[in-house]
């Protein structure tokens, strides 16, 4: 009898999450076989069960923050073999294409991201190109290395690659859910002199004090950039936000110094509604850029910091839940039950 393995599927909204068993995947040339470990539960998966289009289509495998070994290679690989412990990169893009040559892989029309376009982690194994793992150093485990995929490489990618944060610089952080919180921390560990955390929950600001934030501000019923002008009188350097509302938006523009850059992380469907004169870009030179997922280096330069214990990927870690339970970690991220911060799905062997 063919192989099976045991995957947790995605049907569409309205349509609870179903473990079934699947064929096991085989490697195609170029491809590998990672038994999976864990899988952190992203926000954005939470877009899916809300009515966002999954590309890949359904039923599909979500679950794009895996960790794992490697189980087998298919023809042509040589740099992988059985035993590897990798993280699995957002995705590879075709290398061919102005933007994958221009230093934006990441925004690849072609791009094939596991949980996205191919089936995703929340299963025992995957099939993915080699040109997505990375290798996980000795002393980071595959949890950490999981979570370090999406939720801390895509802010580092933010602040490093996009802003270009200089140290001395002071930066606010809009929205303290996964990323951003992992924006707090990331941004005292680049230098960051003040980094002011902005959310309407209690919890979340609780956690951002301990990330390392100088200023946390509840926003409930408040401007968001008058709050953050309150503690930092001439405005913010760099604002980071993750919420992904036209609000949020128009409030980090609203809270930079001249020449301060706002960076968009959050993915919202709605226009934002920058109420401002069009003036205030070209007198303050400020800059609105986007950014999106992460660059290999980024994701290796992360492992590296989590090696060393300049960062700490498990402390971020609020809830552990088994593959049987995915539907249920979902449902928490959405409705905010039990204030997860980052759910992580343990994949046991079998
Ligand atoms: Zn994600
Ligand atoms: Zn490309």
């Amino acid at each position: 009898m063919a192989r099976s393995m045991r995957a947790a599927r995605f049907y569409g909204p309205g349509i609870d999450i179903k473990v079934e068993e699947i064929p096991y995947p085989t490697p195609g040339p170029g491809d590998a076989i990672v038994r999976l470990a864990a899988c952190g539960i992203c926000g954005s998966d939470v877009h899916f069960l809300e009515g966002m289009p999954v590309p890949g289509g359904v039923p599909f495998t979500l679950g794009h923050e895996p960790a794992g070994i490697v189980e087998t290679v298919g023809d042509g690989v040589r740099a992988w073999k059985a035993g590897d412990r990798v993280a699995i990169h957002l995705g590879s893009g075709c290398g061919v294409c102005r933007p994958c040559t221009s230093g934006h892989p990441n925004c690849c029309p072609a791009l094939i991201a596991p949980g996205l376009h191919i089936d995703g982690a929340f299963a025992e194994a995957i099939r993915v190109p080699v040109g997505s793992l990375v290798r996980v150093p000795d002393g980071v485990s595959l949890v950490a290395a999981a979570i370090a995929t999406d939720c801390v490489a895509s802010p580092y990618h933010a602040l490093k690659c996009r802003a270009r944060l200089r140290a001395g610089e002071r930066v606010a952080v809009l929205g303290c859910g996964g990323l951003g919180l992992q924006a707090v921390s990331l941004a005292r560990v680049l230098g960051a002199e003040q980094v002011v955390a902005v959310d309407v929950s209690a919890v979340a600001l609780e956690r951002a004090a301990r990330a390392g934030a100088s200023a946390c501000v509840d926003v409930s019923g408040t401007d968001p950039a008058a709050a953050i002008r309150a503690v930092i009188a001439d405005g913010a350097d760099v604002v980071i936000e993750c919420v992904g509302a036209p609000e949020t938006v128009a409030a980090g523009v609203r809270a930079l110094v001249p020449g301060g850059r706002l960076v968009v992380v959050g993915v919202g469907m709605m226009p934002p509604a920058i109420d401002l004169p069009q003036a205030i870009f070209a007198l303050q030179e400020l800059s609105v850029l986007g950014s999106f997922g992460s660059h290999q280096a980024d994701l290796e330069e992360i492992l590296a910091l989590e090696a060393a214990g300049t960062i700490d990927i498990e402390a971020s870690i609020s809830h552990r839940l088994r593959l049987e339970q995915v539907g249920e970690g979902l449902e928490m991220l959405r409705t905010r039950r039990g204030d997860p911060q980052r759910i992580v799905v343990e994949i046991a062997a079998p």
